[in-house]
């Protein structure tokens, strides 16, 4: 049976006569026949264009961290775009957001915005690479830096079988169309294997630009680093001059205001921050140690962007990082988030299913397979049949997660206990349905 009502059907056949496959961004098509049309957010639900409610735990992939539409949000946006957008030159909005930042996340000296998350690692790269002067980007499998040719390398969904062997791992490109000659600067690594990175920091430790991390993994079910990895991977990068990049874009201001380096308690050299800091509004950052930032002063490294720091966006990440610096929201997060977690580890226990529930409150994944994942060459174990008969039953009775187990659920802090118990409720009985 199709999740698509007649309203939305004949809205995604308009879509479809303008728009690529119907969509402006290739993960969102989900078939010719089964892909939704969104109307309209408004807090922890969206409404497809038969009116049908849904509890949403995609938040756009990952921005949405207050509810959509949120109204203090959504008043600072509509003040700014009233008063002037983009100038040419620095505004007062964009100096009080960099101030605001700054306060959520203690360890930033010195940022530069810009309006997506592929601009800011793209900008991070060039910036590492200018610094150090080396080309050599090290990332690990499983992970996504956004959509340039320099980190589209072993990224979710690739088959892990192609990869080889931990300790010659296999770069797998995620498109044609990306220069070969751009493979031979990137160098691949499975995730929480320290014996793994420690060998390739041995063999090209100077030739090593940045080593860039998503510190969990938000784009495969929500792994988390093993106690002291990261850690580890800021010493060998102190030990040989590389920059160590966390890409925040995911676990940025949600699984903490202050992002990764609060929760794990290691801090990088740069950072590069999008989603969650602007609630759905495109706006991200790159951010670090002024040191390096810098050399985009001193000349010689080239940062621009028509767009970067423009009032909207400005706007949105003040107000929304203004509210996540009250407390508030990431507490609801974590009650909620936890409960879900919980509940449904103790279901999918009750029906004999073997799993592992893993992350943090705001951003968490499921495993329906024996043990625990710490990489993601292990998530080849998932049964991603079952999982996804489970998410359509979901779909079906108005609870929204990815089918896809690699993407995590993402929560807004206006998920209320209401939402808490139904998806309980559903998610149960879609697993007895998925398992019959
Ligand atoms: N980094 C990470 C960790 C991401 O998850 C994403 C997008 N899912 C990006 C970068 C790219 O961000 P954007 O889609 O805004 O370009």
């Amino acid at each position: 049976m199709s999740i698509v009502g007649p309203e939305t059907a004949a809205w995604f056949e308009r879509a479809y006569a303008s728009l690529v496959n119907g969509v402006s961004s290739g993960w969102r098509y989900w078939g010719r026949h089964d892909t939704l049309v969104i109307a309209r957010g408004e807090g922890a639900h969206v409404y497809d264009s038969d009116g049908k409610r849904y509890i949403d735990y995609h938040c756009g992939f990952g921005p949405i961290i207050l509810g959509h539409a949120d109204p203090k949000v959504a008043a600072a946006v509509t003040e700014a775009v009233s008063t002037g957008t983009t100038y040419a030159f620095t505004q007062e909005r964009e100096i009080v957001a960099a101030e605001t930042f700054k306060k959520a996340v203690p360890w930033v000296e010195k940022l530069r915005f810009t309006n997506t998350g592929t601009e800011a690692t793209m900008h991070a790269i060039r910036l590492a690479r200018g610094f150090t002067g080396r080309d050599v980007v090290v990332k690990f499998e499983g992970t996504y830096h956004g959509a340039h040719d320099y980190v589209m390398y072993s990224t979710p969904g690739k088959p892990v079988e192609s990869m080889g062997s931990a300790y010659g791992p296999i770069p797998l490109p995620m498109s044609s169309g990306m220069p070969n000659t751009i493979g031979t600067l990137i160098l691949t690594l499975p995730f929480n294997d320290v014996a793994a990175v420690r060998s390739l920091f041995a063999d090209h430790g100077r030739r090593i630009a940045a080593l860039v991390v998503e510190p969990m993994l938000g784009n495969a079910m929500g792994i988390q680093p093993a106690p002291g990895f990261l850690a580890e991977l800021r010493a060998l990068c102190d030990a040989e001059g590389s920059v160590l990049v966390f890409d925040e874009v995911k676990t940025g201001f949600r699984i903490a205001t202050g992002g990764a380096a609060e929760v794990y308690g290691v801090v990088p050299d740069l950072g590069t921050f999008a989603k969650a800091m602007g609630n759905g509004v495109p706006v991200a950052a790159i951010a670090g140690r002024g040191e390096i930032l810098e050399g985009w002063a001193k000349g010689g490294i080239v940062q621009a962007g028509t767009y970067s720091g423009n009032s909207i966006a400005a706007a949105a990440a003040t107000a929304t990082i203004g509210e996540l610096l009250t407390g508030a929201p990431m507490a609801r997060i974590a009650t909620a988030g936890t409960a879900i977690m919980e509940g449904t580890s103790k279901i999918l226990a009750a029906q004999g299913v073997p799993h592992s529930v893993q992350g943090q409150p705001g951003m968490f994944g499921f495993f329906l397979g024996e043990g625990s994942v710490s990489d993601y060459r292990a998530t080849d174990g998932h049964d991603a049949d079952l999982y996804e008969r489970l998410v359509m039953a979901m779909i079906e009775r108005g609870v929204m997660p990815s089918p896809d187990a690699l993407e995590p659920w993402f929560l807004c802090s206006a998920i209320s206990d209401d939402d808490v118990a139904t998806t309980l409720e559903v998610f149960e009985e879609s697993l007895k349905v998925a398992l019959a």
